[in-house]
């Protein structure tokens, strides 16, 4: 069914790369291909190799690459000679979508949000979110997670744990407690109970807080899925303590890990959500910051910018909540998928004696160590599967297939990494059945 890609007498000349793109790049070096056309869940290199995207832009394409319905909403808006750019102007796309996003997606789930946008990554948003909180409190600290990941900017990045993106900083990052995520002791410790002690103790070091800043499941940081109790326990936490939650569901939110919001239904209410990824649902560059009204105390051009609202990506978000969220059939969908991805990848990890991480259309398996995940990675890629890793050594494969994709080409694509994973570990001994034989 996935054709192995087969290089050409056409292949580009990507030598340009070398030459003239900075070092900094880095997927492109575990996929060196060139690539043009994409549908749904495949993209297509220019040697005629078609790939299966499980990677979906890092949870950016969760309705797949250049969605049929989204897409022609997009060429009516330019054929139409909508308004591109605006600075942050009202515009007929900006107030259709927040019509939408009203109907469709708040006021279905009982929340009040004012809507920040934002500059149009997701780093921008988390900046937003963690300067609101600090000017409402008047406090400095922000309490953030142990692998946590928020992006690459020096406020967001002083947030994020891993050593090598905070090493390019070049300053101190400052101002931010990490404080152990859920299950980073084993199940043994709980360590909400840890952080209440500390938030109790006068003398624990850990200054008053003006925000605990959480993902409930951490994308870049091994898909570490907080227990619910846990977060409502931080939630409490955060109330008790004059601080504010704030869940950056970047990359769970927007279905990834159930629900359009990944804290639904979990008993709590953040006061600061932040999202972008999949928000445009057309890999767009779109970001916003939802904060709770009484919260709202910007000044006008406070946390300016050039590109907050991008009119393209309203249109395109607009005809998502529309072409998607508006039918709770999708929901459903999207959680059947998630229970075929959880069976078969336990299968997978039981063969091998591994363990699994992740909640809804977000999961992986730990294979223990970054060259055996770069090895299954790399197997994967020659048969035809686009597929990524996380966490603290990058020794968790990762998938994050569309949401939208069919039952078959999933299972298709976790056949590949099945075969992959065996190529890469023997599976564990099974016990040999007795035998009755006297020596
Ligand atoms: C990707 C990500 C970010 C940063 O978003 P960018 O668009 O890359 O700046 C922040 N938080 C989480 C949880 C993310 O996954």
């Amino acid at each position: 069914m996935i054709k192995t890609p087969m290089p050409s007498a056409t292949a580009p000349d990507t030598k340009i790369y070398d030459r003239r793109e900075s070092k900094v790049r880095s997927y492109s070096r575990s996929m060196p291909r060139q690539f043009g056309k994409a549908q749904g869940p495949w993209i297509h290199d220019s040697e005629g190799g078609r790939y299966l995207d499980f990677l979906s832009g890092c949870s950016s394409l969760n309705y797949g690459h250049n969605h049929p319905v989204l897409k022609a909403a997009l060429m009516d808006y330019i054929s139409s000679d909508g308004v591109t750019h605006a600075l942050d102007l009202h515009t007929d796309a900006k107030s259709a979508f927040l019509q939408t996003f009203e109907e469709v997606i708040l006021e279905p789930r009982g929340l009040d949000y004012r809507v920040m946008f934002t500059g149009p990554t997701g780093t921008n948003a988390v900046e937003a979110a963690i300067k609101l909180a600090r000017k409402v409190t008047g406090r400095e600290l922000v309490v953030a997670f142990t692998n946590g990941f928020h992006g690459m900017t020096l406020g967001a990045l002083a947030c994020t744990g891993n050593a090598g993106k905070r090493g390019g900083a070049g300053v101190p990052l400052s101002h931010v407690s990490h404080e152990p995520f859920d299950g980073y002791y084993g199940d043994e410790v709980d360590t909400a109970d840890l952080l209440e002690q500390r938030l109790a103790d006068p003398s624990s070091g850990l200054d008053a807080p003006a925000a605990f800043l959480v993902e409930t499941v951490q994308g870049e940081g091994g898909l570490n899925a907080a227990r619910p109790e846990w977060l409502r326990r931080i939630a409490a936490l955060a109330k008790k303590h004059g601080a504010l939650m704030i869940v950056d569901d970047i990359q769970a939110g927007c279905g990834r890990a159930n629900g359009f919001f990944s804290f639904e239904d979990m008993g709590f209410t953040p006061d600061i959500v932040t999202l972008a990824k999949s928000l445009s649902g057309m890999g767009l560059p779109f970001a916003l910051t939802l904060m709770r009204p009484d919260l709202d105390v910007w000044s006008p051009g406070e946390h300016n910018g050039t590109f907050r609202g991008n009119n393209h990506a309203f249109v395109t978000a607009t005809a998502a909540l529309r072409e998607f969220w508006a039918d709770p059939a999708f929901s459903d969908a999207v959680a059947r998928r998630g229970a075929i991805l959880e069976r078969r990848l336990d299968r997978i990890a039981e063969r091998h004696g591994l363990t699994t991480r992740g909640r809804g259309m977000m999961r992986g398996i730990n294979v223990g160590s970054g060259d055996v995940a770069g090895e299954i990675t790399s197997t994967c890629f020659a048969a035809g599967l686009i597929i990524e890793t996380s966490g603290a050594h990058d020794e968790i494969v990762k998938v994050l297939a569309p949401l939208t994709i069919d039952d078959a080409v999933l299972e298709a694509g976790l056949d590949i990494l099945e075969e992959a994973v065996a190529e890469a570990m023997p599976p564990v001994r099974q016990p040999l059945p007795s035998m009755n034989v006297a020596a």
